[in-house]
Formats: structure tokens, C-alpha cells, sequence
């Protein structure tokens, strides 16, 4: 059976991201947010070429993938790990020069008990409560921490996808009661605080999902095209029914391609129950019928040709629209899509093809 193909347009990826870039001052340095593998996109694939582009910092979630970032693109770039500093991952954060986030005070005491001299980051809760020293775990540490130097100082805000609400002033008003004065390099924007404004961005800001061409970033250029094989075409009458539970039972003549990809390829099975098109030649077909883990079936009635491959992600029906027709989001839609797919990509100056 042949892959379903994931083309990833790197051109817009590093577009996305110099349009997020040029929303702040130039003193402000914008950084990649490259966890969970980019998105699913692949960090061998894309790091690189946001590294050529102009990207000089790069944040992970993990130590490994952090690691993973190091091993694409070499030495001449910052990499953070948000997940921090411990016994078990202090020895890959130092043969790596890996920039630990402390973000709890266990971490912030065992990190500076090391006595390591590589560089660190510490992360404030400024009202989220997931991660970050509090108030008054910061106070209690300030001492030590400044007199640690560290690289960055940072927070998350929970609802900068929604400019109106109450929390982003709130969080605002608790990073700078917490940081101004210290004299450090301050973080709390990722791309939603980018787009609320120079108040939001300080010195760097740590944009994800605008740059792989999601929502908030309205202006983003689409990254993402999914094209599936056609493995069957059929025609089916009227009455006759398709797929898992007979869910959907042909009103006219029909003719149905069954594609190559289902629920265990990220097209979760709640998007049938939306309203999802498959492309042919800009020609939207109608998904019907239960997706199944590996297949998917289209009514193709209305198409005057015999498609090789149909396409479920492309400039037209964006990873938000997908997501939202299956009621999830696209950061979830994108880490979903998995390894069964053949990852190509294009553009990028001198990084055309597969890695
Ligand atoms: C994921 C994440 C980001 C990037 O967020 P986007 O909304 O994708 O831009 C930035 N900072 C932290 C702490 C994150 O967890």
C-alpha cells in the first residue's frame, strides 16, 4: 500500500515565521517552539531550514528532542528544554549544551547545587498554575538565581488566543511585577502574546502554531498538504450502505474512492461526524461513512476524473478547519498525524527533498 505523502512547505514555514519575526522590534529575538517533533512536522525536515532563515533559538519540550534539534542543525543555536534540569537528563543537557527551563524550585536548588556552569532559563507562574516558581517561591530564590545569571526569564499566558480576555493584562501586570528591575532577558509571549502587542513581547518571543500556519496567526501562509492513495473505486446504488455501522446509506448513484489513511494516521474518527472534504484538483468530495483506522471512504460522484490520491489538508481546508470539524484544535490535528506518513519537503533554499 502506498504512503499517504505529508508535504511540508518550507517556504512558508520560514515565511510564517518572518512575519511573526517583523511584528516585534528588532531588538526582540523570535524563536522557534519546535516541540513534539515540530508539531509533527519533523525536526530533521524543518529545523534546519528555520536555522538558515534566521532562527537562533529553538525551544523543546523534552531533553531527548531537545537533543534531536542539537544533532539537526549544530552547535550555533540556543536550545531550551522546558522539561528542565534532573539527575537523569543532567548529563545529555551538558554533553548537548542544552539550555534547561527550571520551572519548579526542586529544580531551580538541584540545578544550582550541580554547580554546572552551563546556562539556564527559569520560568515564572504568572496565573496559569502548570508550570513555573510562584511569588513566593521566586522571592525565596531570587538571590540565588540572579546571582546565577540566568539566560532567560520567562512565563506563559493561558488565554492569549482570546485578546479580550481579562487574563492577558493580569498575567502582564504579574511577569513585570515579578521581573522588572532584574536587568534579565524576559520571555512571555508565544504566538498568540506576540500578536497582542510590543507590551506582550519583551525580548523574545517563542512562536509555535503561527509559524506552521495556525490559528491565532490569521495571516500565516499554509505549511501543510496531506495527500492520501486511492486504493478502490466503486459505485454503489441507491440504498446501499458504506462502512462501519451501514452509518451512511447512498441517496443517489454513487461513486466512492476508499483512501489509505484513517484514525491511526491523526484523521480522527470524530471528523466524520463534521463536514469534511477531500480535494481532487480543487474539486471538494464529501467524506462518508465512518472513518476506519486505515481507510476512508469519499463520494467522488461529482468529479469528472479518476483520482490517484486525494488531499485532506491543503491551503483550502486548513489544519484549523479540520480540526474544528472534528471539535479539536490544530496544534492537536497537526501532533496527531504520526509516522505512517511520507514526510516530503519542499523549498527552503538549498533543503529540496527528504531529508
Ligand atoms: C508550546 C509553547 C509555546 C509555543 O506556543 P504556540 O501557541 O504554539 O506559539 C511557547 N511557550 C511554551 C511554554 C509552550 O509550552
Amino acid at each position: 500500500m502506498p504512503a499517504s505523502t505529508l508535504t511540508i512547505d518550507l517556504n512558508a514555514l520560514t515565511g510564517n515565521w518572518r512575519a511573526l519575526d517583523a511584528l516585534s522590534a528588532a531588538s526582540t529575538e523570535t524563536a522557534a517552539v519546535v516541540k513534539a517533533d515540530a508539531y509533527g512536522l519533523g525536526v530533521a525536515g524543518t529545523c534546519p531550514a528555520l536555522h538558515r532563515a534566521g532562527v537562533s533559538s529553538f525551544f523543546t519540550a523534552l531533553t531527548q528532542e531537545a537533543v534531536a534539534v542539537r544533532q539537526a542543525i549544530g552547535q550555533d543555536a540556543d536550545i531550551y528544554s522546558f522539561s528542565g534540569y534532573s539527575a537523569r537528563t543532567a548529563a545529555d543537557l551538558k554533553q548537548h549544551n542544552l539550555i534547561p527551563v527550571l520551572s519548579a524550585p526542586e529544580h531551580v536548588q538541584d540545578f544550582l547545587e550541580a554547580g554546572s556552569p552551563q546556562p539556564f532559563a527559569v520560568q515564572l507562574d504568572t496565573g496559569m498554575n502548570r508550570m513555573g516558581l510562584e511569588p513566593a517561591e521566586f522571592a525565596a530564590l531570587k538571590e540565588r538565581i540572579l546571582g546565577a545569571k540566568p539566560a532567560l526569564i520567562l512565563s506563559h499566558l493561558a488565554c492569549a488566543d482570546e485578546p479580550d480576555h481579562p487574563q492577558n493584562t493580569a498575567q502582564l501586570r504579574a511577569f513585570k511585577g515579578m521581573t522588572d528591575g532584574l536587568g534579565l532577558r524576559r520571555s512571555l509571549a508565544a504566538t498568540g502574546g506576540t500578536l497582542l502587542g510590543p507590551e506582550y513581547q519583551f525580548d523574545l518571543c517563542r512562536t509555535g502554531i503561527g509559524m506552521y500556519g495556525g490559528a491565532p496567526f490569521a495571516a500565516a501562509s499554509p505549511v501543510v498538504t496531506v495527500s492520501i492513495p486511492v486504493l478502490q473505486i466503486r459505485d454503489v446504488a441507491v440504498g446501499e450502505s458504506v462502512g462501519y455501522g451501514a452509518a451512511w446509506v447512498a441517496k443517489r448513484p454513487t461513486r466512492l474512492a476508499t483512501i489509505a489513511a484513517g484514525y491511526a494516521d491523526g484523521l480522527i474518527r470524530a471528523m466524520c461526524f463534521g463536514n469534511v472534504s477531500l480535494f481532487s484538483k480543487g474539486t471538494a468530495c464529501p467524506m462518508v461513512g465512518r472513518v476506519s483506522m486505515d481507510l476512508i471512504t469519499v463520494d467522488i460522484t461529482d468529479l469528472d476524473h479518476r483520482p490517484e490520491a486525494l488531499e485532506i489538508l491543503n491551503a483550502t481546508q486548513t489544519v484549523d478547519k479540520l480540526a474544528d470539524q472534528a471539535g479539536t484544535i490544530g496544534y492537536e490535528m497537526l501532533t496527531s498525524l504520526g509516522g505512517r506518513y511520507n514526510r516530503v519537503y519542499v523549498g527552503g533554499q538549498s533543503n529540496t527533498g527528504t531529508p
